[in-house]
């Protein structure tokens, strides 16, 4: 393994293949001998430790021999960008015959099922038609005060918020940067990110540009699709602009059946044709519409009693109803008599509009106006405060072509 910024030939790995007994941490130290590409196009600015960056099973086998929690301590608290090489072409040449795709696992450091997914089919050591670029994103946040504790660190940005974002005044921000130009080069088809929830919610896949191919690479993952309406800065929506990128939701984190869906996506994803021709449609399609947040002066609780410094307390269990309906009339929480809506909800164009949805009686009570979807419900404080409540969503039909029944999450 090598830092960003230091890259190497194909050829220069085969003289640094780690010695059969060698642990994952000592492969990380022998992998760092290889000798750096001269005339590299980094610049001396970007000779910094940002990622590792392996090239091929010889770099990446000797990682791979511990638990998946070895792993995250043989990467030291930094991402991985890897490459796997496409199988040779059939003719005897080199060139791989398809342009290349990507998965990507871990920008949130508490989402354990698309690591482990990752992780199963790289030990399986299968090769392809075309390059396979995997990167491992928040590594230091899934490996502090207990594996996969936190979607980030107090000290971090959010890595799902940081791509394409300028300045690049951080650490993270520039490891984002250096990572997108590095894929500049690598023909990227199609790229999948892997992520869980922290609410119930079925699995889906979420598309941040509409196009054919988009949602066709999104029905190859999922029965259900979001249609992401944010300007984020997320990874999706960075390589999104090179070529179909979804990112898919496994569920709840920390749940081998959620892991096992992962999985399977990636199956699907990496045997699928092109994602060109006939599209493919999705069973469901969901539009976002309106973000609802806790106002942030508001102290709040989930399913405790309100008290003289709980101002709001939320019903507990409303993520039951993600991708579902919640009817006009159903209480979501309650403020001490005579306090104010603590919600607040904007739609895509960052216009208010709290009081069509959401209100709150004489008493307290705060209720749903009309019939709404919510989708992506959360059910910290912490995760509410770092991102939002939920959002409410529109249907979009979407005939299935070939559903995926199989692979609907528990709620
Ligand atoms: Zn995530």
């Amino acid at each position: 393994m090598r830092a960003q910024g230091e890259p190497y030939t194909c050829g220069s790995t085969s003289k640094t293949a780690p010695s059969p007994d060698t642990s994952a941490g000592r492969a990380v130290d022998a992998r760092r001998r290889c000798t750096p590409l001269a005339g590299d196009r980094y610049s001396p600015a970007r000779m910094v430790d940002l990622y590792h960056r392996l090239e091929g099973y010889d770099e990446v086998k000797g990682l791979l021999g511990g638990t998946d929690e070895d792993v995250l301590l043989a990467l030291r608290g930094k991402p991985a960008l890897l490459r796997i090489p496409a199988v040779d072409h059939p003719d005897g040449g080199r060139k791989a015959s398809a342009p290349a795709r990507m998965v990507a696992c871990l920008l949130h450091g508490n989402e354990d099922s698309g690591f482990r997914a990752v992780l199963r089919l790289l030990r399986t050591g299968a090769r392809y038609p075309f390059d396979l670029w995997v990167f491992i994103g928040n590594v230091r946040a899934a490996s502090q005060a207990g594996w996969f504790a936190h979607r980030f660190l107090d000290d971090q940005e959010d890595f799902n918020r940081v791509w394409g974002l300028h300045p690049p005044t951080t650490r993270m921000r520039r490891c984002a940067e250096a990572v997108l130009t590095e894929l500049a080069g690598a023909d990227l088809e199609a790229c999948v990110d892997l992520h869980n929830n922290t609410g119930n919610n079925p699995f889906y896949a979420i598309v941040p540009v509409r196009t054919p191919a988009s949602l066709s690479l999104a029905a190859t993952c999922s029965d259900t699709v979001l249609l992401w309406n944010l300007r984020a800065h997320t990874l999706m929506e960075a390589l999104s602009r090179r070529c179909p990128t979804v990112a898919v939701e496994c569920g709840l984190p920390g749940l081998s059946d959620n892991a096992a869906f992962a999985e399977r996506v990636l199956d699907r994803f990496l045997a699928a044709p092109r994602f060109t021709g006939r599209p493919r449609v999705p069973s469901r399609m969901v539009d976002m519409t309106v973000r609802v947040e806790v106002r942030p002066e508001v102290p709040f609780a989930v399913g405790l009693a309100l008290g003289d410094e709980i101002d709001f307390v939320l019903r507990p269990g409303l993520d039951a109803h993600n991708f579902g309906m919640l009817f006009a009339g159903t209480e979501l929480g309650r403020v001490h008599p005579g306090t104010a809506m603590p919600l607040c909800a904007t739609d895509m164009r960052g216009t208010e509009v709290t009081d069509r949805f959401f209100a709150v009686d004489a008493d307290g009570l705060l209720t749903v106006r009309e019939d709404l979807t919510p989708v992506m419900m959360t059910t910290t404080v912490v995760q509410i405060r770092r991102d939002c409540l939920f959002y409410i969503a529109r249907n979009r039909s979407g005939p299935a072509s070939t559903p995926l029944n199989a692979d609907r999450a528990a709620r």
